[in-house]
């Protein structure tokens, strides 16, 4: 074949005798091949596999962002967001963005110089927000459990009133150790002492019990990817109306115009005004939050909750039967539906998960300190099936068997 390279043609842009300094360049020839996408179970941390009525939806002609029946699918969204958030909150939309999204967008609205930031550490979240804040050259306090346990909840309420942060984090679900931080009365001691409360529940959402308004959350932030079983690319979040009211009172504006929660707010048609330009909506991918959104609405959201636990007790049962134990040795605190597992003394993780992963089903290895200790096995949305969660521990046995041979 011969490169079009070298087939350019002397051009002239302006004027005879002139050529164009810009060089034509040969197609990457990647592109030129078809694009390889195997089939896969996703049980590893996420993305979890998409339920065939959310694909079919992606595939639907674009609308404009600012169409009416665009519009209509937008507030469609915004309610179910409130349904699964649990929360009458007005400000409740999608951050265009994965999770990170929804963390960065939380914390650039609800920060401010000079304030003080409490992070509740069980794994690599908090660790994320505490960095996150360091960059903005916020006071960070953390509170830090010991790994594969959470922090008890009498301790934060106790460095709440002892530090009187302006905000305080909590991930509900620490992807990286598989851990469920209690939440209860965390949001009393905010409200008492002054502060903001703001949940992470990316990996938990539909999966673990969560009340935004009960809890007096002022700020949750989750992702379509896991139980929601949605592409990723979107940041359900939710503001509290105190939440608001700090944002309002900024001394300074929001550093981000993208992640301004004024702005985005009137985007979603969350403050009744003449709706303005912010950004282009990912049309499709707010097609496929709506059609996940609506098979939680036809399931129940407690009714989700309810299968992810029961589902879990499976997951524990099927690996006790196989002699593999969960890390996080205290029930009550396991995340229902992403599980870590213990790695057996001189088994090599990566070789089971690779081993796994020909076999066409991902799980993952450990994330931050918990390389090496523990495998991640998500069971998130469809994938939180009693058959199909026997099957993959099935085979995590079967591959550990063979990597021991
Ligand atoms: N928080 C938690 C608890 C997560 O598990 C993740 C993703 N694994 C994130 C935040 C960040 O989400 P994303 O990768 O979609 O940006």
């Amino acid at each position: 074949m011969i490169s079009t390279r070298f087939l350019r043609p002397s051009v002239s842009i302006f004027g005879f005798g002139i050529k164009s300094s810009m060089s034509s360049r040969a197609p990457p020839k990647a592109l030129l091949q078809d694009m390889v996408v195997p089939p896969r179970q996703l049980f590893g941390p996420g993305p979890s596999n998409m339920a065939d009525s959310i694909a079919e939806t992606q595939s639907r002609n674009l609308l404009g962002h600012l169409h009416p029946e665009f519009v209509q699918i937008m507030a469609d969204v915004r309610l179910g967001l409130q349904y699964v958030f649990k929360t009458d909150n007005k400000y409740t939309f999608a951050v265009s963005g994965t999770g990170h999204s929804g963390m960065e967008c939380a914390m650039v609205n609800l920060l401010e110089p000079g304030d003080k930031f409490l992070v509740v550490e069980i794994g690599l979240w908090g660790q994320r927000a505490a960095d996150l804040a360091n960059r903005m050259g916020i006071e960070v306090k953390k509170i830090t459990a010991p790994q594969g346990q959470a922090v008890p909840v009498e301790d934060i309420r106790k460095a709440i009133a002892d530090y009187k942060p302006n905000l305080v984090f909590v991930c509900q679900g620490d992807s990286s150790t598989g851990v469920a931080q209690p939440l209860e009365t965390i949001g009393d001691a905010c409200r008492e002492h002054g502060a903001l409360f703001l949940v992470d529940t990316v990996a938990s959402l539909g999966g673990t019990p969560f009340a935004a308004d009960d809890l007096k959350v002022d700020c949750v932030y989750s992702a379509t990817q896991k139980v929601l079983n949605a592409p990723p690319g979107l940041a359900p979040i939710s503001f509290s109306d105190r939440a608001m009211e700090k944002i309002r009172n900024r001394k300074q504006r929001v550093a981000s115009f993208y992640f301004d929660a004024i702005e985005l707010g009137n985007y979603w048609g969350c403050d009744g005004e003449l709706k303005r330009y912010h950004h282009t909506a990912p049309i499709s991918t707010v097609y496929a939050l709506r059609a996940a959104l609506s098979a939680i609405a036809k399931e129940g959201i407690d009714e989700s909750i309810q299968r992810h636990k029961d589902n879990a007790q499976v997951l524990y049962a099927t690996l006790k039967k196989h002699g593999l134990e969960p890390f996080v040795v205290d029930e009550k605190l396991r995340l229902p539906c992403l599980t870590t597992v213990k790695v057996p003394e001189g088994v090599d993780w990566k070789d089971v998960a690779g081993k796994m992963m020909t076999n066409g089903t991902e799980i993952a290895g450990g994330l931050g300190a918990t390389v090496g200790k523990i495998w991640r096995i998500g069971t998130f949305g469809i994938n939180s099936n009693s058959t199909k969660i026997e099957n993959v521990v099935e085979l995590l046995s079967k591959s550990i068997g063979e990597k021991s041979k």
